[in-house]
């Protein structure tokens, strides 16, 4: 067997905490190692390991957990899972049960009439759900079966032969049951076929780490934590923790969900693997069993650490609540569209009506639940709703509904609904497009982040007032030259020279000499920052009657942006050198104008800075 490299965190208290749990019960003598299986006899009752693994991919582990041995019924949960695969839920549920049956692993009973196994997870059970994975032959069905496996693990498995063969030789009950099957049509075919197939599942090697991985795979939704692979599909999860919550550890269940609280499988080679949830995989492996067929030491370990750190899947947290990462107003936070004063003052009262949540981390029914609680709670105020989802990475099927219906609620209401950043959240764009008028779904989806978006509401709040001058042919039209008398426009006007930019042609970049100021007459340019060699971020969109490039006037040498013409573009450019190495005192005056204009609208630019930041902060 060849397992990856762990990278065990030594000084984490949870490797301390596994540490010491290991040295507590290492003295623990009680049971016996399984004898029933003759080659199983053989083990060292001294073997002890302990195992945990985050569904974030973090190992611990103390002991021999390294070590291989059978996997034995604990490779009934997995196989469970892949028979429902092959299956279906329902095909599968037409020959096995879900009900626990309080009887011994072995115990030869099948429901009365249907002859159906009570539960998958006794050998009954086990077997017939065996009887059911695809495959062309039992070669086939094993190296099916030995694949999956191989997927919770990560790394691949084989078949202890000499266990095998011994339990081959001398597992006359199993048989028994088998054909006791077979007499029912559980089983189809030789169930002696089916019962070698069974034979080898059980006699996979597996170590207490593996147990720990495929633990942490079910924790995952199906998906191993560490190499990422599927090994079981999400739908079926839910349904082999059921079995191991009732079943899992034969006529011990009640007790062990009861005081312990998590889905597990043991096995008789001496292995436990238990599930919480959502956070971690348990594997623990020490073969002297109780006289129910489980590991003493397995099951002390886990109760141990359950109680510890209160891991009952009953007594859960409630999910966390921190899913507004932001919240605010068009009023409070703009676009990087730089908007003339008149835009802004509009914007300051009118703006109110844009409202802004920012989400983070996962929504399910709860987490989503507050933000549509919060939303609805002042939905008249709300003309606009964004939703930025770029920091959510996960949307659950419960939290989908929600958003759709509150998509559906605002347009019914003549409100508008954004939700940027759903480009890779296809499930999400699914059933917003499913169920939303064909525009509602467009508009929902259409800008890639909030940005873009809140630009768009701003532009809708200011068309009907709509006070942008598409051009800005005079010079005194611009935004700098405010207070400006006659004489010294007049002296500027002498200076400047026009220019003309197709769409997307780059105006200034990044690390150029600053050499002009631009006034921009016609058109909108864009002010962006080059981040990776692709992407870029907008720091500001201008346009007519607005300058950029100024802080040459105070003696930049180079730019520190990208400008680029979004739209054709024409403007004036000020070759900075004229005004910036003078002595006439006439220019030295009009570039002292330029430059408190600048500061003028730096300090805007600060205070809307400011107020965005506290805007943020809250
Ligand atoms: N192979 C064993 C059997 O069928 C598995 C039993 C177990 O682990 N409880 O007897």
């Amino acid at each position: 067997m060849t397992a990856p490299v762990d990278h065990t965190l030594t000084h984490s208290p949870v490797q301390e905490y596994l540490d010491s749990l290991y040295e507590r019960f290492l003295p623990l003598r009680e049971g016996n190692v399984a004898d029933y299986i003759p080659e199983l006899a053989l083990a060292d009752p001294d073997a002890f390991g302990i195992a945990l693994v985050t569904v974030d991919g973090h190992v611990y582990q103390a002991g021999d957990t390294r070590q291989p041995f059978t996997i034995q019924s604990i490779s009934k949960a997995l196989v469970y899972g892949l028979a429902l695969e092959d299956n279906g839920v329902e095909a599968i549920a037409a020959k096995i049960g879900v009900e626990p049956s309080g009887d011994a692993f072995n115990s030869i009973s099948l429901e009365d009439g249907s002859g159906r196994p009570l539960n998958p997870m006794i050998n009954a059970g086990a077997i017939a759900t065996t009887g059911l994975v695809h495959g062309t032959d039992g070669l086939d069905k094993v190296k099916r079966i030995l694949d999956c496996f191989g997927r919770y693990v990560g790394h691949e498995l084989d078949v202890n032969e000499s266990v095998y063969a011994s339990e081959r030789d001398t597992g006359h009950r199993n048989r028994a049951i088998a054909h006791m099957l077979r007499n029912f049509d559980i089983l189809s075919g030789d169930p002696q076929s089916a019962l070698d197939v069974y034979f080898k599942q059980c006699a996979i090697n597996v170590s207490c780490r593996d147990l720990a991985v495929a633990a942490a795979t079910l924790a995952n939704r199906g998906v191993n934590p560490i190499t990422g692979v599927v090994a079981l599909k999400r739908d079926f999860v839910g349904k082999v923790l059921s079995v191991m919550s009732t079943c899992g550890m034969y006529d011990y269940a009640g007790s062990w969900i009861y005081e312990v609280g998590l889905p597990a499988k043991s096995g008789v080679g001496g292995g436990i693997m238990a599930v919480l949830p959502g956070q971690l995989g348990l594997g623990v492996f020490s073969p002297p069993l109780d006289a129910r067929g489980n590991s003493v030491r397995g099951i002390r370990v886990c109760k141990e650490i359950s109680r510890d750190f209160d891991l009952h899947i009953f007594n859960t947290m409630r999910s966390a609540p921190a899913v507004i990462r932001a919240q605010y107003d068009g009023a409070q936070v703009r676009s990087k569209r730089i908007r003339s004063r008149d835009e802004n003052e509009i914007l300051n009262t009118k703006g109110t009506c844009i409202r802004i949540y920012e989400l983070r981390g996962e929504l399910s029914f709860g987490t989503t639940e507050i933000v549509a609680h919060d939303i609805t709670q002042t939905m008249s105020d709300i003309a606009y709703l964004i939703l930025d989802l770029r920091r959510v990475f996960s949307i659950d099927a419960a939290a989908g509904i929600l958003l759709v219906r509150l998509c559906e609620k605002f347009a019914a209401g003549g409100k508008r609904v954004l939700l940027t950043h759903t480009d890779n959240k296809f499930e999400l764009q699914r059933s917003l497009r499913r169920s939303l008028p064909r525009e509602v779904a467009e508009l929902a989806t259409r800008f890639a982040d909030r940005d873009l978006g809140l630009e768009w509401c701003e532009d809708q709040i200011l068309a009907p007032h709509s006070t942008t001058p598409a051009t800005a042919a005079k010079l005194s039209q611009n935004d700098i030259v405010i207070g400006f008398p006659p004489a010294d426009l007049a002296r500027l006007e002498s200076l400047v020279g026009k220019r003309h930019y197709k769409a997307g042609e780059k105006i200034v970049s990044a690390g150029d000499p600053a050499n002009d100021v631009f006034f921009i007459i016609r058109g909108v340019v864009s002010i962006s920052l080059p981040v990776h060699r692709k992407d870029s971020t907008r720091l500001a969109t201008m346009s007519a009657g607005m300058a950029f490039g100024e802080s040459a006037l105070i003696g930049d040498p180079r730019r520190t942006a990208d400008v680029s013409a979004k739209t054709d573009v024409e403007c004036y450019a000020l070759p900075v050198d004229a005004l910036n190495h003078t002595a006439d005192p006439d220019l030295t005056r009009v570039r002292i104008r330029l430059i408190e204009n600048l500061a003028r609208g730096l300090t805007d630019k600060l205070r809307s800075a400011n107020q965005e930041i506290r805007s943020l902060s809250q």
